[in-house]
């Protein structure tokens, strides 16, 4: 990790989105990521989390004005009020995004999906493995080893199992060498015997101490792996603390209701 234990990796300050069709989704959300911090983020369906998760990522805009708040990422900020003023695609290459849906290309192979991960950007595909140095094939055959599936590197992304395909996604995330990562989501797609090769993935990049913001709806990973959970409500932060209050003493009693019906889901 290059920064400062003292800069927060992710800042989000008082972010306000109203969706054009009147739906308020974040209702003045504040939070911070500091390096090497794992952050879960947990809530009902529709509470808001991937609304945040996208406006880290640049992929939307808060409200115009004052509502809208601010996002900075690596210091620098992205958004305020409502508009981009960061360079977008600069923080996307710095930030490895994972969503539930792996979006991989299926008729390409594994590895250049993953090598795709590396222009930030979707190329034009005819030729696209020319453009590649030997050490870039190596960096991504080396990001497929370490999510456990380099065995598959030639196989079209097709053929995989939604496991290996999650995996595959991680692996394309990985290959940027992202400061930070953002996972929204990663095992909802997912059969529960594919879900857990996906979790220990997880766990691991946890334990090495990469900054990670995961959104799931898995609250043994959210107990096990995070720092800090973050329980949302409507767009507002309900509760939030270490895992152990949040799991263990939850205060809130939405917060207790939630818990109840992950249980029984
Ligand atoms: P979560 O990820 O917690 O399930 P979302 O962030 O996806 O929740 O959605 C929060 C709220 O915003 C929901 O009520 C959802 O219907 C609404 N919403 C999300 N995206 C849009 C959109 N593009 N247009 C209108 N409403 C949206
Ligand atoms: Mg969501």
């Amino acid at each position: 990790m290059s920064h400062t234990q003292s800069q927060p990796v992710i800042q989000v300050t008082n972010v306000c989105k109203t969706f054009p069709n009147g739906r308020k989704a974040l209702d003045g959300v504040s939070i911070q990521l500091a390096a090497g911090e794992m952050v879960a983020l947990i809530g009902a369906s529709g509470s808001g989390k991937s609304t945040l998760i996208r406006h880290i990522g640049g992929l939307i805009v808060a409200n115009k004005g004052n509502d809208g708040g601010e996002i900075a990422v690596f210091g620098d900020q992205v958004q305020a009020g409502g508009r981009l003023t960061g360079d977008v695609s600069q923080v996307r290459r710095r930030l490895g995004v994972i969503f539930q849906q792996f979006n991989l290309v299926p008729r390409l192979t594994v590895l250049t999906n993953v090598l795709a991960g590396r222009l930030g950007r979707m190329p034009k595909w005819r030729g696209v493995l020319m453009q590649f140095s030997h050490l870039e094939k190596q960096r991504a055959m080396q990001a497929l080893a370490r999510v456990g599936i380099a065995a598959t590197a030639r196989q079209r992304a097709a053929t995989l199992s939604g496991g290996q395909q999650q995996r595959a996604a991680i692996a394309r995330a990985l290959c940027m060498e992202p400061e930070a990562l953002l996972f929204d989501e990663p095992t909802s797609a997912l059969d529960p015997e594919l879900e857990q090769e996906v979790v220990k993935v997880i766990k691991a990049l946890a334990e090495e101490g990469r900054t990670m913001l995961i959104v799931t709806h898995d609250m043994k990973m959210a107990s096990d792996v995070s720092d800090h959970v973050i329980f949302l409500h409507r767009g507002l932060i309900e509760e939030q603390g270490p895992p152990e209050t949040l799991f263990g003493a939850p205060k809130s009693e939405r917060l207790q209701g939630f818990l109840q019906s992950t249980v029984h889901a």
